[in-house]
């Protein structure tokens, strides 16, 4: 079992690719073009992201059929935030050291820039995802994560460039500004609905609603085994709502 696990540096050049990809999309993308990138922040966001890199395989908080665990899985790392076994791994570190200095990102002792635009590269040990290991369809994704970038970059220049910017580059830099910006803001400001001195974790109204319920992140950090993080009735968590529908 390798000691530590971290997202490989080649995802950074994937995603200096995707944010030159954004910054070509705000200048010359069309209604057609961002249609195409919302409808694939919202597949691989909260179908494959929030619903499954983060509620099913982190935190096993609703059973869902083999099919859908692989079928989000691939969403998610379609996201290009980095393999579903890593990602996992440095989530439930992030729980289990949160706000403490071996928080893999913590804003607390890293610094709000580091967790924001380096926070995907925080380590975690192996001890931490026992149960993935054992996953051949997941160490299978966590081996070829780069070569399968490479592939899906590839086939879409091929098809269109256009489609290469909006459908794959755009939404994977928005996906990792407004994933990342959880760690972040809802580590440093908002309300919580009690006091718990374990973590320093908030609840954020901007964040909840930009990305599928996440920023209700003082609820998830209260009770992270829960599939929603709906506490009050307008604590709106989208992801939740899908998980119910789908579960
Ligand atoms: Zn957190
Ligand atoms: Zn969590």
């Amino acid at each position: 079992m390798k000691k530590y696990l971290t997202t490989s540096w080649k995802v950074l050049y994937i995603q200096l690719l995707a944010h030159a990809g954004l910054v070509y999309q705000i200048m010359y993308g069309t209604m057609w073009s961002w249609l195409i990138t919302l409808f694939v922040f919202v597949l691989c966001g909260c179908f494959g992201l929030v619903m499954t890199y983060h509620r099913l395989l982190a935190h096993n908080s609703w059973p869902a059929s083999p099919r859908y665990r692989k079928i989000g899985s691939l969403l998610g790392a379609y996201a290009g935030i980095g393999s579903p076994m890593v990602w996992t791994a440095v989530h439930r570190a992030h729980h289990k050291y949160v706000d403490t200095a071996k928080d893999p990102h913590g804003p607390e002792h890293l610094g709000l820039a580091k967790v924001q635009f380096l926070g995907m590269f925080g380590q975690a040990g192996g001890e931490h995802i026992v149960d993935m290991l054992k996953d051949k369809f997941q160490t299978k994704l966590n081996r070829n994560y780069f070569k399968m970038h490479l592939a899906i970059g590839i086939t879409w220049l091929l098809i269109s460039p256009t489609l290469f910017v909006c459908a794959y580059l755009a939404p994977m830099a928005l996906l990792w500004e407004i994933g990342g910006s959880v760690n972040t803001i809802n580590h440093w400001f908002g309300y919580r609905n009690r006091d718990n001195p374990k973590h320093h974790a908030y609840n954020n109204p901007i964040t909840a609603l930009l990305f599928f319920g996440e920023g209700w992140h003082a609820n998830h950090h209260d009770n992270p085994i829960s599939y929603t993080t709906k506490e009050k009735w307008w604590e709106f968590d989208f992801a939740g709502l899908m998980i119910k529908l789908v579960k």
